[in-house]
């Protein structure tokens, strides 16, 4: 089980900031002698922390937190980070005036791997409204529905302001949306658990932790992703089981492949990693006089695909894309649709020289996820990424195989999980060079 542990302000707090806060004394003793650290300290923490099963969690979103967070991304200890929609960018609110990250800084972390939860909007005591649900709902909603529509990912865990929560709070937030509610405990470092995921407890990190009791958490066990074992199995099939329907011609990657694909003019078309079939399904209305064929890892899959496409000439049949049960130069075009980002870098290369074998001219990939690999922490990653996703650098791995060309470039588009769409023109002595 995850030790999570909770920290506020990072760094100095000088004199300057005591005026900010004005006559209010005893908050700034507070935030100075026990919600603030140190970046140093914080550092040599985390440096303690690496390989635990430990989560750092930030509240309040302190413009103080970016450089630390940063930093333990870079040390691959996994965080969170709780922001209060209402204060982004901004001083701080009357009682703590620390300023605050900024929405663009909110983007850079959460690209760089921290997960981002909800610390509400205006951080009250949710305890108050529990007479005023429309004050709940927009607390716990409209901050949800914020910073989803900001990093362009899932908001699921929330953290209640000053550790209030009640039974009215918790079935706000499980209407919401939310899965996951974390509190605070004022306590040492332990290994206290909670079963109950709407309570789940942090621990305090301040300038006071004592290091050496850090060292004695939990190792965190990382789970080994294979693709076979992972591809293969029935729960694989997220997402697979939403209703059939052939929505595929409208969406801009779609339309940019399926065109490509008619200017090929192709005679046998190949999709490795059909899934349930629509591809195939819109190809069929498409290009009714083509020779269509489908594999696909998941043999729970393919037999939906062929109820899907139950009246069609389509070919399908259960492989491995690193071992495709077809002959040499079989089909004139191979295309793959989020394949390829969800095979591990160990696997890759057979999986490409695999569809340049069975190919006799074209390729065409339409494939996402160029930046960053979202499996560095498997356990968090799957609340977000049902499906392991990696980073490869196509125009590598199609080296010398034949012309590369980018039909659709979204390498740069940051903060988003976009799909790019690229052509590999085949060489005519592509097998030899194998
Ligand atoms: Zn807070």
């Amino acid at each position: 089980m995850t030790t999570y542990l909770i920290i506020h302000n990072i760094g100095e707090i000088d004199d300057s900031l005591k005026k900010a806060f004005g006559k209010n004394e005893e908050n700034f003793t507070t935030y100075k002698t026990i919600l603030s650290i140190h970046l140093d300290k914080f550092k040599k923490i985390v440096d303690q922390l690496i390989g635990k099963d430990v989560v750092l969690t930030f509240d309040d979103a302190y413009e103080g937190q970016y450089e630390a967070i940063l930093y333990a991304l870079e040390k691959k200890v996994r965080c969170i980070a709780f922001i209060a929609t209402d204060y982004v960018g901004s001083n701080g609110c009357k009682d703590v005036p620390i300023k605050q990250m900024t929405w663009d800084q909110i983007k850079t972390i959460h690209w760089k791997g921290c997960k981002i939860g909800s610390h509400t909007q205006s951080h009250p005591q949710l305890i108050d409204f529990t007479n005023k649900q429309e004050r709940l709902i927009t607390e716990l909603g409209y901050s949800k529905e914020i910073l989803q529509g900001t990093i362009n990912d899932k908001v699921t865990m929330l953290a209640y302001p000053y550790s209030l929560v009640n039974d009215a709070v918790i079935q706000r937030a499980v209407g919401a949306g939310y899965t996951m509610g974390f509190t605070a405990l004022n306590e040492e470092i332990s290994d206290v658990q909670s079963s109950d995921v709407f309570m789940i407890p942090r621990f305090l990190l301040t300038e006071k932790t004592d290091l050496s009791k850090l060292g004695k958490l939990r190792k965190l066990k990382l789970k080994t992703y294979d693709d076979n074992d992972y591809w293969s199995k029935d729960n694989a099939s997220h997402g697979m089981n939403e209703k059939f329907k052939v929505d595929h011609l409208i969406r801009g990657t779609h339309i940019t492949l399926y065109n490509e694909i008619r200017k090929l003019k192709p005679e046998r078309i190949l999709e490795a990693g059909c899934g349930t079939g629509k591809n195939l399904k819109s190809m069929w209305i498409l290009f009714p006089d083509k020779v269509l064929g489908g594999f696909d890892i998941n043999p729970f899959i393919i037999d939906k695909a062929k109820n899907n496409l139950v009246a069609s000439p389509v070919a399908l049949f259960v492989s491995d894309a690193k071992k495709i049960k077809l002959g040499d130069n079989q089909v004139d075009v191979v295309f793959t649709n989020n394949l390829l980002q969800h095979i591990s870098p160990k696997n890759i290369g057979k999986a490409i020289s695999e569809l340049i074998r069975v190919s006799s001219k074209y390729i065409i990939h339409s494939e996402s996820c160029y930046f960053r690999n979202l499996t560095d922490a498997p356990e968090l990653d799957r609340t977000y990424h049902p499906s392991p996703s990696f980073a490869h650098d196509y125009e590598k791995l199609y080296k010398g195989k034949g012309t590369f060309k980018w039909l659709i470039d979204n390498r740069d588009t940051q903060h988003k999980y976009l799909e790019s769409v690229f052509l590999v023109e085949l060489k005519g002595d592509k097998i030899e060079k194998n």
